[in-house]
């Protein structure tokens, strides 16, 4: 089950929600019961890890043994 992030506006703590359903969203905030929520996006929803500042720089020969599986280079 997929677990979401959501910053509550009211008073901006942030709280881990478990979706049981792709579509659920919490309806209050469950520290202050605030109603108005926003949805955080954290670092872990980006698909893959971004690649090493080296990458993209211009010299695809020095990155072909970047550990990156996501490096633009290393199918080169
Ligand atoms: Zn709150």
């Amino acid at each position: 089950m997929p677990i979401h992030e959501y910053d509550c506006v009211k008073c901006r703590r942030r709280f881990e929600f478990l979706a049981r359903r792709q579509d659920q969203a919490p309806t209050a905030c469950p520290v202050c019961g605030g109603r108005k929520l926003l949805k955080a996006f954290s670092a872990f929803s980006v698909a893959g890890p971004p690649p090493p500042a080296a990458c993209g720089a211009g010299d695809a020969s020095a990155c072909r043994s970047c550990p990156s599986g996501g490096c633009p280079h290393s199918g080169l």
